[in-house]
């Protein structure tokens, strides 16, 4: 069941420049920006523009472009905070982790010990 539909969906509203958002990246299909609770710094998200509430209701055309801004995303992130890893995350689903019902990967700088720990459902 998608329980945020356009309108309510707050990542759709960070598209529409509703609410504020560190925009790092934006073409036709795809925006990427800063997450809110940074589990490390430079922990970026890529999302849809469209209304797509996870994986599986992604056009094929989305789905590639999702994959080649994570890839410059990724490449921009180790730049600029020069981590010694990167964790790409993307859930699906309550019982997947999720928890903002419209499509978005989690691109995650890591150090070595940073403590972080990522399970789905994250805690
Ligand atoms: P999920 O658990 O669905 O994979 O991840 C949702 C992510 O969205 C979380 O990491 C959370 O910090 C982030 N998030 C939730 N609300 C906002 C928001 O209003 N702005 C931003 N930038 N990130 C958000
Ligand atoms: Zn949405």
């Amino acid at each position: 069941v998608d329980t945020s539909p356009p309108g309510v969906c707050i990542f759709c509203k960070l598209v529409a420049g509703e609410i504020p958002a560190a925009v790092v990246y934006e073409d036709d299909l795809v925006i990427a920006f800063m997450d809110i609770g940074q589990v490390n710094p430079g922990h970026v998200l890529v999302a849809t523009k469209r209304h797509a509430q996870d994986l599986l209701a992604l056009t094929a055309d989305e789905c590639a472009r999702v994959m080649q801004v994570a890839h410059l995303v990724a490449a921009a992130v180790h730049e600029a905070f020069a981590p010694s890893g990167l964790t790409l995350l993307q859930a699906n689903g309550h019982d997947g982790g999720q928890t903002v019902f419209h499509f978005h990967m989690h691109v995650v700088p890591r150090h070595a010990d940073d403590g972080v720990h990522l399970s789905w459902p994250r805690k």
